[in-house]
Formats: C-alpha cells, structure tokens, sequence
C-alpha cells in the first residue's frame, strides 16, 4: 500500500479498495518501523491523522469525493498547525503550539488530507543539507550517509522512502526543489503570492513560497491544488483564479521553446550532472520540443545578492523571538538585556545566529546602500534576465543542484561552500518565478534533478512538461534500497 502515490489513492478509495483509515494505519506502522533511521519527523500525530481519516471515510460515504480526501499527508514543522507543536527545526520554538492553523494547512484539511505528523527541517529553514535543525539532521533514503538536501529535508526523506506519498515544503531559496533533486522526487515552488504564506513562519518574506513534494508531476498538481489560492491574511497572495493543475498534465510538447542557459554549465557543473541534463533534453526534443541556447548574463551575481537579502529579512523576521512572547526562555534572567541576549543567545543555533548578525550588519545605517541596496539592484537584473528569455522561450531548462548529495557533515566547517550549491535554485526566488526538479538519472547511485522555470502563473506549464517526461522515463519511479 505504501507504495501508491495521491492519485493512484484518490483512485483506491473512489473504488473502495480500502480506507483512507486502513492507509494511515499502514503507513504510521511504516514510520514507527523505519523512521528512526531517517530522522524525517519532528512530531507524530496519529491521533489525529486517525480522527481525520474516519471524517474522511465518513464523508466519502456520503457521496463526497476529491482526489485529496482521505489522503495521508505531512506539514513541513514551519506550518502553525492549532494545538501542535510547530517547531520550526529551532529549540527558540520547541515548546511552542500554535494557537491557529496556516491557510495552506487549513485548506488541505477543508480538502480532506490527513495529518500523519510535522517533518523535520534546517532551523527556521536555513540550510541546504538538513543538518541545522535543533532535532538533528535527517538521513537521505538513498544513502544513510548522505544528506537529502535542505530545508525541508524531512519531508523529502519521508516521501522518498514512502513513508508517505507526498508533503508541504517551503522554498525560499531551493528548498523545496533542491531536497526533490536529492532524493529522486518532484518538487514545485509556485510563483510568488500563488500560496498564502499566513501561518507558515517566516525566513525571508519577499522569497518564501509553499509548495508541494511529492513522486511524480501528476501528485504534485493534486497537492498544489488544495494549496493554492487568494488569501486575504498574506498581503502579497495575489487574488488570481488558480486553474485546473491535473487538466494540465496532458498538453502536447509539440513546438515547446526549451531554452537552455549557457551559463548552466560553467567549471562548478558535475560532468555526469551536465551529462543527465542533456539527456533529458534529447528527451524532450523527441517529444516535440525545440530547443534553444539562451544566456541569464547576471546569474554570477545571484548567490551573494541572495545571501544579503535573506539573512537582511531574517534578521528583522526573528527579532520577534526575545524571550518575552513565544517560545524558548532563559532561566533566571537578571535584567531585560540579559533575557533577551541570553533566550536568543541559547534558544538559535549556530546557523540562524551567523544569519542574524549577517541581516543585522547589512541592514545598519552607513552599510545599507553598499550591500542591501545594491543586493536589491541585483535582484532587478536578474529579474530582467528572465523577462528577456521568456521572450524567446517557454521554459528554461538546466540542473537542479551543481552536485549530489554530500556526505553528512562534509560541508559543516565552510557555511559558504554549502551557500554556493543553491546557484541553480535561487534565482527563481530573487525573480519570484515558478520552478520544478524533476528525477533525471543517477551519479553514483544518488539521484539527480533537472530544473525546469516557466514565466509567472505558469506552473502548469511545468506540471505539463514534467508529466510528460515522466510518461516517457521511469527515474521517478526507482525506489531506494530498504524502504
Ligand atoms: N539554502 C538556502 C538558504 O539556506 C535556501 C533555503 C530555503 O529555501 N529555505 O537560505
């Protein structure tokens, strides 16, 4: 059973061929037995994900249906789910239960999902390797040793090792589709302002995005689905009406512009990588698609433009943890200076310390126009890189990641050796554009993504493109050894 994804699922409990009861049963049997290994989850919620299951069959008795109803989902641990703890990956917030729950959360809920937990992620969603989170890092299913990428590597490392068939994630600057690169899934980061940002805690506000993780382009627009949509609680959702994803699906490539950046494939490019990514090209071509080189000019200067923006948003985002109104406080505090210095200096890790004072220093009267300011210039170039080659092209194609997943603690002692392998990643969040990883091969048997981007609103266009490779190659449905 744990082997079906959401929309053979949708299909077994349209027929009747088990509960939506049966299925979570199965599959919170599946977590206690292998999840130690993976260190995927922060929190279990079988009561929960029991009494939503009954609701779930209760209403499909009644006559009800929906491809989400009675589906075993996950929350990354940064959705506020009411009740339950929501930790994001941070000690400054393991005693914390939200009071409400996140519109994504709730709409999924409304749509039927059930709850099996809240998966494991770098502290506040600070990293690309999973190895910042106050709950220690998470496994990658295809190699124990290695990491499954990051953030939000827990709920990649649970839906690779079917665990689950799908989960929310949030990509501020690859984290959604640099863990689905790592750990062979499909991986969607919407456009910004398609899915409401209220209740999911917040990294760096002007990039963060939810989407889902899921096996294939088929479950991903099903979760993208339930997800998305106009709210008036984030004042940059954007009131847009969200198309049908799964009608989609079944466009014809024939005539498809695939533009291909020249810059994709510089020195920091894995060979065998650069060879995967051709390959899905020839893929592609043969299903009708033409391709094109294009050039991104300024994509050199993405990486340090990101990383003074992010942590500059971060550093005024988590001035809210002081000690004072949520989450972790110090014992003892002498005087207010010292519970503030001492419930921050305790409650974040190394990680989110170093992103504070980063934030802080380039936000600080005399620096701002040297680096925030110019960042935020950058930032408009590579925007306007796009909008050329969207002039030219439907899609843009290349690597997800410049190199597999590494080995656990391989990258610990050199924070920007780590910041550099999200140079294929970021430039979608800087513009705010929509971008896919898809499952394309293998480098010593870890897997590897290809990147597809299309112009605002567009994710059908890449839900489209990638169900159609998916019909035509079998990557995504390779399964790790073990699980
Ligand atoms: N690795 C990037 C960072 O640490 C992106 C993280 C994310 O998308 N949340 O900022």
């Amino acid at each position: 059973m744990h082997h079906m994804t959401l929309a053979e699922i949708a299909r077994g409990l349209a027929d009747k061929k088990f509960s939506s009861e049966e299925l979570t049963q199965v599959l919170l049997a599946r977590i206690a037995q292998l999840d130690p290994q993976l260190n995927s989850f922060i929190s279990l919620t079988q009561e929960l994900a029991l009494s939503q299951a009954k609701a779930a069959d209760a209403r499909r008795a009644n006559g009800e249906t929906g491809a989400l109803l009675g589906a075993p989902i996950a929350h990354k641990d940064l959705f506020c789910t009411q009740g339950i703890r929501t930790s994001c990956g941070s000690k400054m917030l393991d005693n914390f239960k939200a009071p409400y729950d996140a519109t994504v959360v709730a709409k999924l809920a409304a749509a039927g999902t059930v709850t099996l937990g809240k998966t494991n992620m770098d502290e506040f969603a600070m990293g690309s390797a999973n190895e910042s989170s106050y709950y220690g890092a998470v496994k990658n299913p295809w190699n124990l040793e290695h990491v499954p990428g990051g953030s939000s590597g827990g709920s990649a490392a649970a839906v690779a090792a079917r665990l689950l068939p799908a989960a929310t994630a949030t990509d501020t600057g690859g984290s959604i589709r640099q863990p689905a690169a790592f750990t062979n899934l499909t991986g969607l980061k919407p456009t910004y302002g398609r899915v409401s940002r209220w209740g999911m805690i917040a990294y760096a506000s002007s990039l963060d995005q939810g989407g889902p993780l899921a096996r294939t382009a088929e479950d991903c627009a099903i979760l993208l689905q339930g997800m998305a949509g106009f709210d008036p609680n984030d004042s940059t959702s954007i009131d847009e009406p969200v198309p049908d994803y799964s009608a989609s699906l079944n466009g014809s490539l024939q005539g498809l512009r695939i533009g291909v950046p020249k810059e994709y494939f510089s020195a920091g490019l894995d060979p065998r990588i650069a060879e995967l990514v051709h390959n899905s090209v020839k893929e592609l071509e043969k299903l009708g698609a033409v391709i094109k080189e294009i050039s991104l000019p300024n994509m050199q200067h993405a990486i340090p433009a990101y990383y003074v923006i992010a942590p500059a948003e971060a550093s005024s985002n988590l001035s809210r943890f002081d000690g004072v109104r949520f989450g972790y406080r110090c014992e003892n505090p002498e005087n207010l200076i010292d519970l503030y210095k001492r419930s921050r200096g305790e409650g974040f890790g190394a990680e989110v310390q170093r992103r504070i004072m980063v934030g802080a220093y380039a936000l600080s009267a005399g620096y701002y126009d040297a680096y925030y300011l110019k960042a935020q210039k950058i930032r408009r170039l590579v925007k306007n890189d796009f909008m050329a080659a969207f002039n030219e092209v439907d899609i843009i194609l290349g690597p997800t990641t410049p190199n597999p997943a590494w080995k656990l603690g391989a990258k610990n002692s050199d924070p920007v050796a780590e910041y550099l392998e999200d140079v294929y990643t970021i430039t979608a969040n800087l513009a705010g554009l929509p971008g896919l990883s898809m499952p394309a091969g293998f480098v010593d048997g870890l897997p590897v993504g290809v990147q597809l981007l299309a112009p605002y609103f567009q994710e059908g266009r890449l839900l489209n493109v990638a169900h159609q490779y998916q019909l035509h190659t079998d990557w995504h449905t390779r399964t790790p050894q073990g699980f």
